[in-house]
């Protein structure tokens, strides 16, 4: 079982930029081609912005060219959960953190590798460990 965290929001207003807390505790999206990690191709490891979570992995990263770095699958299936997400008129599938329950991004279907699925993933939302 992983340790989960829990912060106040003020905690969390503390420790994050306002983007980074709008997006992650607040399930806001940044703005496509604007993140940090939209082109980056750098090796290493994508941990949670909030609790340091090892979330996603360079070699699973590719080009979707919607504007926010896409991942093929988590580096651990435990450690993100997806949740039905009905908001905006969409039907879609939300991810999070499972330690802190951090808004990641979303998955959809039309992935590119052998399971199809497509992690589309803010970069605020994101640290990247270089290797
Ligand atoms: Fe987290």
């Amino acid at each position: 079982m992983t340790e989960k965290i829990s912060k106040s929001e003020e905690e969390w207003k503390q420790q994050l930029t306002p983007e980074q807390y709008r997006v992650t505790r607040k399930k806001d999206t940044e703005l496509p081609f604007t993140g940090e990690y939209v082109d980056c191709k750098d090796d290493g490891t994508y941990k949670c912005i909030c609790c340091g979570n090892i979330l996603f992995k360079s070699d699973d990263k590719f080009d979707s060219g919607t504007g926010w770095p896409s991942f093929t699958k988590p580096a651990v299936d435990s450690h993100v959960t997806e949740h039905e997400d009905n908001s905006h008129f969409m039907h879609r599938t939300e991810v999070t953190c499972n330690k802190c329950g951090a808004h990641l991004g979303h998955v959809f279907d039309d992935g590119p590798g052998p399971k199809g699925t497509r992690y589309c993933i803010n970069s605020c939302a994101l640290k990247l460990d270089k290797e």
